[in-house]
């Protein structure tokens, strides 16, 4: 009896230890947008990582994008449905943004998401505690690229490197061009100056966090 054909052999996941190299999480917000195709092409590229923290409203509208994010080793956020700011919301209102977008996340890719970012990244003792029972620590940035606001390439770049640090968190958006078009040259300049570009999972590894957690903590937060 012939054996039988070897299994195909995933991927080699090379596993990068942001406590011993120089790692930079980029964020994308508010997707799949429009250009998410285009952003997931140049990642593959140049074989970097990143995290989407996905509108449920837009997974269930772009579904295929999802299914790529997980399938090319892109860590997958929930951040809410229809994007209202979670600290006007009643309780039943964040409950359901946030499970309605899980379970679209997870018809479309097969995966649960294990981290929250509030929209606008805001957040109160309410949400953390729904935030919780979900299992999920929420996750803001260390720095942002305020791409929606120049909407212009040299701006996001000039902004989005002086924010990059060793173990950063930058927040970005897929759905600002510019942003996808100053990707090829972002990413170039961050490897060349020798940064691992990884998920945010990658980086938050040492910080223990649990459930209902925020990290990093606003300025001014005290835990
Ligand atoms: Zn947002």
């Amino acid at each position: 009896m012939a054996a039988p054909a070897p299994a195909v052999a995933a991927p080699k996941e090379k596993k990068v230890d942001c406590s011993q190299v120089k790692c930079v999480a980029l964020t994308f917000d508010d997707g799949p947008g429009q250009y998410a195709g285009t952003l997931l092409d140049t990642l593959k590229k140049y074989d970097a990582k990143a995290t989407f923290f996905l509108q449920g409203q837009y997974v269930k509208s772009r579904p295929s994008y999802v299914k790529r994010m997980v399938k090319e080793g892109h860590a997958i956020g929930n951040h809410g449905y229809s994007h209202p700011d979670f600290t006007k919301s009643t309780e039943a209102a964040i409950r359901s943004e946030i499970k309605k977008t899980n379970d679209e996340i997870k018809k479309a890719a097969g995966v649960e998401p294990k981290l929250l970012r509030p929209p606008y990244g805001l957040s109160d003792l309410t949400v953390q505690d729904i935030a919780a029972e979900f299992g999920m620590p929420i996750i803001l940035w260390t720095g942002g690229s305020r791409d929606w606001e120049s909407r212009n390439e040299e701006k996001i770049k000039k902004q989005t490197l002086s924010v990059a640090k060793g173990n950063s968190i930058v927040l970005m958006h897929d759905w600002v061009k510019q942003t996808v078009d100053s990707m090829p040259s972002i990413i170039k300049t961050l490897q060349r100056s020798g940064y691992h570009l990884v998920t945010v999972d990658d980086v938050i590894k040492g910080e223990n966090l649990k459930a209902g957690d925020v990290f990093p903590l606003p300025e001014g937060w005290e835990q």
